[in-house]
């Protein structure tokens, strides 16, 4: 503890030393930050924490922490109990002044077991997948015949009843050769994945299918399923059993289909559904100087898929945003407003956490002045987007100013409602930002075994730190309502 507050001494210092350099050279951008929006002594501060953050390496610490300390931490596992300890106890080590957890409650809990599955014909052949989360074992083996839908709208088209009876079926949509219209991103490709991937086997099932297999939503071509998870059964719906194939097993798939003989297909799943689960909410306050009654939170969630140890889904949120919170609570007295770092559990079963939070504190959203969460990975940001009422949009532009050395760009769109679980809140009216983020490699290894450690880019991470770091800074000194 000594020692790091010792090194964060020597960094600022350091640090002022580059900001005289910094102010000369990149005169433009802060020079023209306007001094009647951001009064002077406050944009240097700001100036000081960004270029700190920039040489501190607390974000990749925390994720180096919580992947070697914890690993795997599905909601309602060992792994997910261990972590919400270690959260505790990082809050605590790294100074936050309040420290507590909210109970989480879930239906049910989920045991993965073994996924294994072949062609048997037309050319035998053994395949790669993952079971999806929540889904049912398929009971021993489950042998049938494949009947492809290219895309979950192809799947729909066909008329509920009977006719995939005994088959299983088998949506090959490939997020990787998604193509996104000009002005949007891979996103696009990732929300159509999702859409089979999520309901997929209520579809299948409800046309007769015995399982759901679909191609795994990813940009890589690995020899490995992703995962992710249904949004349950439907009542009075048959429950099939559902997994997600390997890339380069779709596309081997795809070779035996093009053959035109039929594909046989034996499944063996050994999910099981649970009884009821609890995780819960770990929340660390910065507790502000002036005790005002609304405060800033930062988000991002602290369940993780249990293949990989979570790194970069979403350990890089968590590392980035108790690290952004703790440099802002170790400037020089306390920030005026109080700021929270809210660590959802259950985020990767359908936002459980974040939705408990907003039926428990619904009565104080209004306190909730302007969120913001990371959930796309440890990459650097590029634009800054604000969800705030028409007065303030000037404020948050001025802000832009002093992350734009960052290569971060201001988006005039103002419809930001706030990434991940920040979405819940924003939709219940919180004013948030979206802070654009570079995840270009993020859906090669999310929800995969290969979401470990070393996927997290250090400057990446001292990048995406300092731009939250100082725009949260500059909101928590600001006494300025983003709902007006
Ligand atoms: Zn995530």
């Amino acid at each position: 503890m000594l020692i790091r507050t010792q090194l964060r001494f020597l960094l600022a210092t350091f640090s002022l030393g580059l900001l005289s350099v910094s102010i000369a050279e990149d005169s433009p951008s802060h020079t023209t930050v306007d001094p009647s929006i951001i009064p002077a002594d406050l944009a240097n501060n700001a100036i000081l924490l960004r270029e700190r953050a920039l040489l501190d390496s607390l974000s990749i610490d925390i994720v180096e922490s919580l992947t070697t300390e914890v690993g795997p931490r599905r909601i309602g596992t060992d792994g997910d109990i261990r972590a919400i300890a270690w959260a505790q106890a990082k809050f605590k080590e790294l100074g936050f002044d309040r420290v507590w957890t909210e109970e989480v409650p879930v239906e049910h809990g989920w045991i993965r077991g073994d996924a294994e599955a072949e062609i048997l014909a037309p050319f035998q052949q053994n395949l790669v997948l993952t079971a999806l989360g929540y889904s049912v074992g398929t009971d021993g083996d489950l042998v049938a015949e494949i009947v492809e839908f290219p895309t979950f709208d192809d799947l729909l088209a066909v008329p509920e009843g009977d006719s995939l009876e005994g088959k299983i079926a088998y949506v090959s949509y490939s997020m990787a050769d998604y193509v996104p219209p000009p002005g949007t991103s891979a996103m696009g490709g990732y929300g159509q994945g999702t859409r089979a991937r999520g309901q997929g086997h209520v579809a299948a099932a409800k046309r007769g299918a015995a399982a759901l297999v679909i191609r795994s939503v990813g940009t890589d071509n690995n020899r490995i399923g992703h995962t992710g998870s249904g949004y349950g059964y439907e009542e009075g719906v048959k429950k099939i059993p559902y997994a997600a194939l390997s890339a380069p097993d779709a596309i081997l798939m795809q070779n035996m289909l093009r053959r035109g003989k039929p594909v046989t297909m034996r499944l063996n799943l050994t999910s099981q559904i649970t009884g009821p689960i609890v995780g819960a909410n770990v929340i660390g306050e910065i507790t502000g100087r002036e005790g005002s009654d609304d405060y800033l939170v930062l988000g991002a969630h602290l369940d993780s898929w249990d293949e990989g140890t979570g790194a970069i889904d979403d350990g890089a949120g968590v590392g980035s945003m108790i690290a952004a919170a703790a440099m802002i609570g170790d400037m020089e007295g306390r920030p005026r407003r109080s700021i929270r770092v809210l660590l959802f559990g259950g985020e990767e079963i359908g936002l459980i956490g974040v939705r408990e939070y907003a039926r428990a504190h619904a009565a104080e959203i209004d306190a909730h002045i302007l969120g913001a969460e990371v959930d796309s990975g440890g990459g650097r940001i590029h634009t800054l987007t604000s969800g705030v009422g028409d007065r303030s949009i000037a404020t948050v532009r001025e802000m832009a100013k002093l992350i734009a050395p960052l290569g971060i760009a201001w988006s005039p769109a103002n419809d930001a409602l706030g990434a991940s679980d920040m979405s819940v809140l924003g939709r219940a009216g919180m004013p948030a930002l979206n802070f654009g983020q570079n995840s270009n490699d993020y859906f090669m290894y999310h929800h995969t075994p290969n979401d470990t450690f070393d996927k997290i880019i250090p400057e990446d991470m001292r990048y995406l730190t300092a731009a939250y770091a100082t725009i949260f800074y500059l909101a928590a000194e600001m006494d300025i309502d983003f709902r007006q």
